[in-house]
């Protein structure tokens, strides 16, 4: 019978794949799930959108600091487990941009889809803390529109973002799949990069489409990463 735990401690390269399943234990919602917070408000694919952002820069600042951050938000047991884990020998690609895993201590993390907490301005692309950002979104000196370091909707991935990705994924001989349920490509495309012979498993409370031979473990996140030793 499959156990996650010999698995983990078997394995050479761990790379964990993650989505917000991840960090609603520390408070952040997904925004994505049917009946989330915004369900009946403004479609979020349209609020996170290039389009947006550049036609009404004013509505698309005031959905992302209304309902994208949690800076008081901390690391969950899911986020510390895989930070030791990977620490020692694995990396982990999510699709959050919450930057709860490098607060956990990660320092093997590749941001897909980026980091809230990186601010540049769009005319001159200086950095700003997001502090600056929450109280406007306007670069006095120069005009331009301060944005988060996020990938939105209609935004391709920057490219050495992807080969680090495909590189972790690649070089894994376990792949753990952890609170996402794959719908969000080119994302969930990404497994097509795992090798052959690696060991796949996700944890996840509904069951998910994945590759044959994949392994499941249906449950909360949060009481498996609790029970693991690492
Ligand atoms: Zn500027």
């Amino acid at each position: 019978m499959f156990d996650l735990q010999t698995a983990i401690q078997q394995a050479k390269h761990v790379t964990f794949m993650t989505g917000a399943g991840v960090s609603t234990a520390s408070g952040i919602p997904d925004y994505r799930s049917k009946g989330g917070l915004y369900a009946d408000q403004v479609d979020p694919e349209y609020a996170l959108s290039i389009d947006n952002l550049q036609a009404h820069h004013e509505d698309f600042h005031k959905f992302v600091v209304n309902n994208m951050y949690f800076p008081a938000a901390k690391p969950n047991v899911i986020h510390e487990k895989m930070a030791t884990i990977t620490n020692q020998k694995g990396t982990i690609v999510t699709q959050n941009v919450d930057g709860l895993d490098r607060k956990a201590g990660a320092e093997h993390v590749v941001e897909f889809h980026g980091n809230l907490y990186r601010i540049y301005c769009q005319t001159c692309h200086k950095h700003f803390d997001y502090e600056t950002y929450l109280k406007s979104d306007v670069h006095a000196a120069d005009g331009g529109i301060l944005r988060p370091d996020i990938v939105l909707y209609g935004e391709p991935i920057n490219p050495d973002t992807v080969s680090a990705a495909i590189e972790a994924i690649s070089t894994a001989d376990l792949l753990i799949v952890v609170g996402t349920s794959f719908v969000v490509y080119p994302f969930a495309g990404l497994i097509g990069y795992a090798q052959p012979e690696a060991t796949i498993v996700a944890v996840n409370r509904e069951k998910i489409a994945l590759p044959e031979g994949a392994h499941m473990v249906q449950g909360d996140a949060v009481n498996v990463f609790a029970k693991l030793v690492v």
